[in-house]
């Protein structure tokens, strides 16, 4: 599974054009390899859908609101992104975190509206850097995680992609070693045998995100604990976009 999160890039026009072009691309190369989602600002998600419909490529939002409708200025909910075509939808990502004051209980809120409302939600987690050198990632990300999967059914955690971002990897140009990534993404898969079963951890969809680009994708995408990826930066150019794509190919 290869997430663009464009974050707040692109308006109406550059949206349309960049899926343009990557529709093209993946129609001509029959791109079956892997699950393509592209996460738009808001403002760009009913344009989008439009180009990728009967296309293999999906579409994600960015954030939503816990709340079904009402006064709540400035927030769009779970059902408005369903009506814009969202299959997907990016939660307590370390930007909503930092910037907007989301903590877990709002992740875990905003989790189980997503779910109810029929969404998919890609749930990030990650350290810090101070957390990394203070060797904290695993009791930092196994709190992120079980609080945002509280109450959480059997069933639909089926429908749940975590991201493993390391805050100190995302924009930097520093991303985690594949050994480093295999090693969290193992110790979640853990934790998700310990709340859930043996089957549903093996199952589970863990992506990794922070700096990844067309040089590193194909290394950070080999071990078969790491099922994808979530790329910011890189995933703004349909050039850079696509050779990460193919480094699934390539494993
Ligand atoms: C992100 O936005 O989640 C991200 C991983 O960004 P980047 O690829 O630019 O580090």
């Amino acid at each position: 599974m290869i997430i663009a999160n464009w974050k707040m890039n692109k308006g109406l026009v550059q949206s349309q054009q960049f899926v343009e072009e990557l529709k093209a691309y993946v129609e001509k190369h029959k791109v079956v390899n892997a699950d393509i989602v592209i996460c738009p600002p808001f403002t760009s998600l009913e344009a989008v859908s439009r180009k990728i419909a009967g296309t293999a490529i999906k579409l994600g939002a960015q954030n939503m609101f816990y709340q079904t409708a009402g006064p709540f200025t400035g927030e769009i909910s779970g059902g408005m992104l369903k009506s814009c075509g969202c299959e997907f939808v990016i939660l307590g990502h370390s930007e909503r975190r930092q910037h907007f004051g989301e903590t877990n209980l709002t992740v875990n809120k905003k989790v189980l509206k997503a779910l109810d409302e029929g969404l998919k939600p890609i749930i990030c987690i990650g350290e810090n850097l101070q957390e990394h050198d203070d060797k904290l990632t695993e009791p930092v990300i196994e709190e992120q995680l079980a609080v945002a999967l509280t109450h959480v059914s059997e069933v639909d955690i089926a429908n749940v992609t975590v991201a493993y971002e390391p805050i100190w990897a995302i924009g930097t140009g520093k991303n985690a070693t594949p050994h480093q990534a295999e090693g969290v993404h193992n110790f979640l898969r853990k934790k998700l045998k310990k709340m859930y079963s043996d089957e549903i951890s093996k199952n589970a969809r863990i992506v990794y995100g922070g700096s990844i680009n067309p040089e590193n994708a194909k290394e950070l995408f080999a071990s078969p604990s790491v099922n994808g990826g979530l790329v910011g930066g890189a995933s703004l150019e349909v050039e850079s976009f696509v050779k990460i794509i193919n480094s699934t190919h390539l494993i």
